[in-house]
């Protein structure tokens, strides 16, 4: 039997709706919108799609965002002088650092501006204090992409008390995340990764599954307890049509869409998983659209804190 599809398009706009009054009200008290500040170094082109998405779901919502962008010869010192003015200014109520950050900033350039966000103003969730507070279970703000697979899963009502989850990916921002508020909510939770071994067999003890690991349609069945609840986090763009014929099965409607645009996304878990999965995220429409729109409840939760900070 086919999976329940869980749909991030449509829970995502129903998070959107329910934070309109609360932008109505930010706006009304402070006279300005809330206003996320991001900065985009260099030119990757998965990132400009990814700021651009942020800008215009922001725009939709009454979220001002304003990106500085800046290329990528630039010194690390110049960007961390584009984050220190985003602390200090009084129009910004949220920071983001888009990554990946071009290696001409060097190995550590991503944890060396994570770390001068003001914790207040984080609403990615990774300077220090914050993943320090997530481990405590009191962060002030949780990063947007593990937010956002908690909240599809607990508006799909899947119990997560006392059940198996497995994670596989132990990323800063994506897999050991996850893991802790997993682990916050009662799961029992493994972390897989590149040197597991035996990793379908740990994948198949899964209640919960969650593949976070940048390797297009890796999950296969195999990997899956009939039943079990499948969160792809995954975003791969394919362009060989031999390797995206292989994956679909003839008649699908997504070669179509691969004829049309000469790509295709998709994610870390094989097509073939929705024949064995109880519930599966989709790529796109899962967590990727559920993840802007928690970077937009943190945003105005952010806005909302400096407000009843000034008053
Ligand atoms: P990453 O490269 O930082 O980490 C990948 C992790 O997967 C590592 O911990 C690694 O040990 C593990 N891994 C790699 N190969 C493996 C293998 N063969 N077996 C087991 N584990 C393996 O990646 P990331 O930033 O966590 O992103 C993972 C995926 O999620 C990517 O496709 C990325 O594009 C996507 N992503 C999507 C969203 C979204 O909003 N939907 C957000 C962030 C990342």
């Amino acid at each position: 039997m086919a999976a329940r599809l869980l749909d991030g398009t449509r829970i995502a706009a129903d998070i959107r709706a329910e934070l309109t009054s609360r932008v109505e009200n930010c706006t009304q008290q402070a006279q300005r919108p809330p206003t996320l500040g991001i900065l985009l170094v260099g030119d990757n082109p998965a990132s400009q799609v990814y700021v651009n998405t942020k800008s215009r779901v922001g725009d939709a919502l009454g979220v001002n965002v304003d990106v500085v962008r800046l290329p990528a010869t630039i010194t690390l010192d110049a960007a961390q002088d584009v984050v220190h003015r985003f602390n200090c200014s009084a129009a910004h109520d949220g920071i983001l650092v888009q990554s990946p950050l071009p290696s001409s900033l060097g190995p550590i350039a991503e944890q060396r501006l994570f770390e001068v966000i003001d914790p207040a103003k984080d609403v990615d969730g990774f300077h220090p204090t914050n993943v320090g507070r997530l481990a405590q279970g009191r962060a002030l703000f949780a990063p947007c992409t593990p937010s956002a697979i908690l909240e599809l899963l607990d508006r799909s009502c899947i119990n997560l008390e006392g059940r198996r989850a497995v994670v596989i990916g132990r990323s800063q921002i994506v897999g050991k995340p996850v893991a802790l508020m997993l682990l916050h909510r009662h799961a029992t939770v493994t972390v897989c990764h590149s040197r597991t071994r035996d990793l379908p067999a740990l994948a198949r003890d899964a209640d919960i599954l969650v593949a976070a690991l940048g390797r297009p349609a890796f999950v296969t069945p195999e990997f899956v307890k009939p039943g079990a609840t499948v969160i792809d986090v995954g975003i791969n763009r394919l362009v060989d049509s031999s390797i995206v014929r292989a994956l679909l099965p003839v008649g699908s409607p997504r070669l179509e869409t691969f004829a049309r645009r000469g790509s295709l996304l998709i994610g870390d878990v094989h097509p073939a998983v929705a024949e064995t999965a109880g519930a599966l995220t989709p790529v796109p429409g899962g967590v990727g659209p559920m993840t802007v729109a928690m970077l937009m409840v943190n945003t105005v939760r952010a806005a909302e804190k400096r407000l009843e900070a000034a008053v």
